[in-house]
């Protein structure tokens, strides 16, 4: 067989075994191979990494896309001399994923502007780089999208979707009160997801006002039962750092 038909060849069955970047890269690591001498063992190990680095990236990838995360801030990012009412130890607790493995919940809870969305995010993208199963949604948008999807017949499989990521991130709950049916909806998410998915929940509202934002205080107690038995409550005080970028930049006039 001619030699170029052979390499042909190889290269369609790295493609059907799955191994695309072994199929693309070979070549040169064959050249660099012969000109530098490698054993053979450290060919083979240099292309099953290469192949193994390649299915990560896309992974993780898949995983941010997957999420539909607001956007892509990172705890790095997060200015924690700005905001000295969070312990950071506590955050940098969080960034290890533990809580994920132990199926405990963090809530945030604080004003407009303190950084709960982001830490909720950044954390949200930990996990994804971890190869997580994560699902970001706001808390208007999932009640939307589940009365919507009873309409269409989808509301049972939504739930499911609901039930199965490894971390589930509800932003900004208790801007907008919830109906009966919202309330229902909520407890079920969180019965669901009780001892065997973690929840991160952001809100504006302190534990005492939650009667306020469900139809029933005999719900919103039954919620805050659930939820808060496996939890960490971090509570942001201060003032937003939208007002904090503005003032610096002002002072700097
Ligand atoms: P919240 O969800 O509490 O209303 P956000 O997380 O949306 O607040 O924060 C508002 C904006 O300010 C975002 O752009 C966020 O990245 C930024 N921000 C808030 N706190 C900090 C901080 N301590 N360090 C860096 N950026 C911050
Ligand atoms: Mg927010």
């Amino acid at each position: 067989m001619k030699a170029s038909i052979k390499k042909q060849q190889l290269h369609d069955n790295l493609l059907e075994l799955n191994l695309p970047k072994i199929a693309e890269t070979y070549d040169n690591y064959c050249k660099d191979a012969t000109q530098r001498n490698l054993a053979y063992s450290e060919f083979l190990q240099q292309l099953v990494n290469e192949e193994m680095n390649f299915k990560e990236d896309r992974m993780v990838r898949y995983r941010i896309r997957w999420s539909q995360l607001p956007f892509t801030k990172k705890l790095e990012d997060f200015d924690f001399a700005a905001q000295p009412s969070i312990d950071k130890r506590l955050i940098d607790e969080l960034a290890t994923l533990r809580f994920i493995d132990n199926c405990e919940n963090v809530i945030f809870l604080g004003p407009p502007g303190v950084g709960k969305t982001h830490l909720a995010t950044a954390l949200a993208l930990r996990a994804c780089q971890s190869g997580l199963k994560t699902f970001f949604t706001t808390a208007d948008t999932l009640i939307r999208r589940l009365k919507a999807s009873l309409a269409d017949g989808t509301f049972r499989q939504r739930m499911r979707r609901l039930k199965w990521p490894r971390l589930l991130v509800i932003d900004e709950l208790g801007y907008l009160p919830f109906d009966r049916q919202a309330s229902n909806f909520f407890f079920e998410i969180i019965c669901n997801r009780y001892e065997t998915g973690a929840t991160i929940i952001t809100s504006n509202r302190s534990y005492g006002n939650w009667g306020d934002i469900f139809d029933d205080p005999v719900i919103a107690s039954a919620i805050l039962d659930r939820l808060l038995h496996h939890s960490i409550t971090i509570n942001i005080k201060g003032k937003s750092y939208r007002m904090h970028d503005k003032i610096a930049s002002y002072q700097s006039v």
